[in-house]
């Protein structure tokens, strides 16, 4: 027998493994790469493989790297590599890309000139933020909104093009409005001691690439680099790989090919990813397939594996997602299988509008549930995450225990980003961000006019927010009730900081800055509802840091590691498996998870695939998305549609999504009057607005949809036209009378045309 404990865990480790899986565990050293459809085990390989480093001394703990996509994600392959080796991960880095990030750069912020302590900043600081340098740029909001601009700059950087590389690089004049904000916004995050979330990326790139010893530090200490989800990394996060596991690599692939006898010198290159082309969802967040697609060129000595039986979902399931991916032009030929048997047809079931749909979800859940089915078994996918809303009125009527990953989150929520304002602002005095969301909250009497006088002022002498305000009788300009207010306000701050100060636990500091500020006393004297349960939430967090303070450990910097943690906090963290709630989420959370059962509502054409996404690089990754939900299914799928919904306050009426129609009617399980078409959706039409609804009712509509609009226009949904003086555009809907609404690439606006008179064609 075996009388080495390690061997017998190893034995047991490799056991329950396939083939390809065991030959990527235990490969040793040199770039792999895991290419495999969805459910073939990669994040097991994963895991596994960590596990296996461990036990034939391959690597510490401590030298093991591991990124995942979210922090579920990165929890799940903790939980999974716990269970594997019998004990805590502690030292292991299993963490996002960002929270990596805001590891390493806590420990050398100083270097990038920042201090320790500095703000993370999330989408929306960030956002108030662009506004602020529009308005200092004497920039109209109007022309150029500070979304689009926000966006462009997260692009940038995401493809790793700072201030200076895309002004060098800038075409129109957009593109030059926007270089000049990026700049300013720089400056300003700077000289707030904050970073957005992309600059967590890219300070960490910047940081590896200026610094060779700090480079050298974590390329050697980390020995082995993992990924999983390796098709969303962006050319940002690519770089970081790149420099931790190749430090003498150059970012241009093109050169670095000439030197691949030079590299192979240089770092351990003991860089394990594993993805799936067909699963890439995120480029509209600068996400790169070429990243997967090129692993092979840039590391040309990689092992590449493929993994082709899936164990999680039924033939039947696998058989749907195979066929719908196949209408998708790029990408990598992968045939899953599975030998879990065919399992239950698929069911799709067509409805009136969208609260008939939830009615038939509910009342499918509870069914599943009194046949023995636990809640936590079963998900509900969308779209959107406004799309939750009438699932959840029904849930709540029915009483069946849910919970919401994303959509309102709870660390967005007005009064929890005012409490964490406060923490931020004691932590870091320069957090302008901070001082200027929660100096008048609750109301002090200070404008927002005193309050920029005070923000600029400490600009203009060069001191922090704090001690600007901690003087207010220097501001130029300020009135004597100001004054007096802000003395006031900034006299609590100053006992609240010396408690800070006196090493006071989060949740004790916490505590004391709602009692002392007079937050929830505020909030009391409203006795609303809504001020009621905006106390609660106050009381959740107050919970959440005192549970936070029993696990850190002596001697840590508290504050600053708590407000990190919540920055980062992401949508997916709220989902608890163990108390049997059913999930709902949208499409683009449910990545790497599974579930028995499976719910895909609103499967309609300009919902899935969603209007915006309808040129063909937005069509196909809109596919890969419903390929993404479908393969999260274990044994039963629905799929389900409803011909009316309530967009945005008016409603729309939809046909059925050309996705359900790509999968062979073999599979599906559908009642008599829903009728299934062979292949792709040729002619579709989308009604809105209300002035159908008026003319003819719900069901009549369905019928009348398709052939009147088939009559009227021969334009199709998502066609590509041309206009003689509005230039290139594209379909976005087909209204009765032969009206074809039509998004010009010009402005980007909508225009409705009556098809036969405008000077329209194909393109
Ligand atoms: P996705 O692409 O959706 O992220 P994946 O390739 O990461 O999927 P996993 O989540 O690792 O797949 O595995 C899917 C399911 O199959 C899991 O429940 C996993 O435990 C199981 N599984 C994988 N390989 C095996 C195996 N060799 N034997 C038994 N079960 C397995
Ligand atoms: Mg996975």
């Amino acid at each position: 027998m075996l009388s080495n404990p390690h061997t017998e865990h190893l034995q047991e480790l490799l056991e329950d493994l396939n083939e390809p899986q065991r030959e990527a565990v235990t490969h040793g050293d040199g770039p792999l790469l895991i290419l495999a459809g969805a459910g073939s085990g990669k994040t097991r390989v994963l895991a596994h493989r960590i596990a296996y480093l461990i036990y034939t001394d391959q690597a510490q703990a401590g030298e093991i790297l591991a990124i995942t996509f979210t922090n579920k994600a990165a929890q799940e392959m903790r939980d999974r590599v716990e269970k594997l080796l019998g004990h805590r991960t502690s030292g292991m880095w299993l963490l996002t890309f960002h929270a990596a990030c805001a590891r390493i750069l806590r420990s050398h912020a100083e270097r990038l000139g920042y201090t320790r302590q500095f703000t993370i900043y999330d989408q929306s600081d960030g956002r108030r933020l662009i506004k602020h340098c529009l308005a200092e740029l004497d920039i109209d909001p109007k022309r150029f909104t500070p979304a689009a601009i926000h966006n462009q700059i997260s692009d940038a950087k995401n493809r790793l093009r700072q201030v200076e590389a895309y002004r060098e690089a800038v075409g129109s004049y957009f593109e030059q409005v926007v270089g000049e904000v990026y700049g300013l916004y720089q400056r300003e995050l700077q000289r707030m001691n904050a970073m957005d979330f992309d600059d967590l990326l890219l300070g960490v790139v910047n940081l590896l690439e200026m610094f060779p010893e700090v480079r050298e530090r974590y390329a050697s200490s980390f020995r082995h680099v993992l990924v999983d989800e390796y098709q969303d990394t962006n050319r940002t996060q690519y770089r970081m790989l790149q420099l931790l596991v190749d430090p003498r690599s150059s970012p241009d692939s093109e050169t670095k090919r000439d030197r691949i006898s030079d590299l192979q010198a240089s770092g351990h290159r003991n860089l394990a990813v594993v993805g799936d082309d067909s699963q890439s969802i995120y480029s509209f967040r600068g996400a790169e397939v070429r990243n997967i697609l090129d692993f092979q060129s840039d590391f040309p000595d990689a092992r590449v594996i493929k993994l082709e039986q899936n164990y999680r979902s039924t033939q039947t399931i696998l058989s749907a997602a195979n066929s719908v991916i196949t209408n998708n032009r790029a990408g990598m030929a992968k045939q899953l299988w599975s030998d879990l048997g065919d399992g239950d047809l698929i069911k799709l079931r067509e409805f009136d509008d969208e609260h008939a749909e939830a009615r038939f979800v509910v009342g499918e859940i509870e069914q599943l549930i009194d046949e023995g089915a636990s809640r936590d078994e079963i998900a509900i996918f969308y779209r959107t995450n406004a799309m939750s809303r009438a699932l959840e009125d029904t849930l709540v009527r029915r009483e069946v225990a849910y919970q919401v990953i994303g959509g309102a989150k709870f660390y967005e929520r007005a009064e929890i980003k005012d409490a964490i304002a406060y923490l931020s602002l004691l932590a870091n005095p320069q957090d302008v961000v901070s001082f200027n969301r929660i100096a008048n909250s609750p109301r002090r009497g200070l404008g927002q006019t005193s309050l920029s006088r005070v923000i600029s002022h400490a600009s203009s002498i060069e001191v922090s927010v704090w001690d600007a305000a901690d003087q207010p009788e220097r501001v130029p300009g300020l009135g004597t009730a100001a004054i007096k207010a802000l003395r006031r306000f900034m006299d609590t701050m100053g006992e609240l900081r010396e408690l800070c100060e006196g090493g006071v636990s989060v949740g004790d500091l916490l505590e004391a800055v709602l009692a002392q500020t007079g937050y929830v006393e505020a909030l009391e004297a409203e006795r609303t509802f809504e001020a009621q349960s905006r106390v609660e939430n106050l009381q959740e967090l107050v919970e959440a840091a005192r549970n936070f303070d029993a696990k850190s450990e002596d001697g840590e910097d508290t504050l600053d590691v708590f407000l990190g943690q919540v920055a980062l906090v992401a949508d997916t963290d709220g989902r608890r498996d163990d108390d049997g709630l059913v999930t709902l989420m949208t499409l683009h959370n449910a990545k790497g998870l599974e579930y028995p059962v499976v719910f895909i509502v609103g499967c309609e054409e300009m919902v899935l695939p969603h209007s915006r996404a309808l040129d063909e690089g937005g069509l196909e990754e809109e596919r890969r998305l419903f390929y993404v939900g479908v393969t999260r299914a274990m044994r039963h799928l629905y799929l389900s549609l409803a011909r009316m919904r309530a967009v945005f306050g008016s409603r729309t009426y939809g046909l059925r999504s050309r996705f359900v129609d790509e999968i062979p009617r073999e599979l599906i399980d559908a009642p008599e009057r829903v009728e299934i078409r062979a292949g792709a959706l040729r002619v579709g039409a989308h009604f809105s607005g209300g002035e159908a609804s008026s003319a003819v009712s719900g069901s009549d509509l369905w019928n009348a949809t398709r052939i009147t609009a088939a009559g009227v226009t021969d334009f199709q949904l998502g066609e590509d036209v041309v206009h003689t003086s509005l230039g290139d555009g594209v379909i976005t809907a087909l209204e009765p009378g032969g009206i074809i609404v039509v998004r010009f690439s010009k402005d980007g606006r909508e225009r409705k045309l009556v098809a036969e008179l405008a000077p329209v064609s194909r393109r």
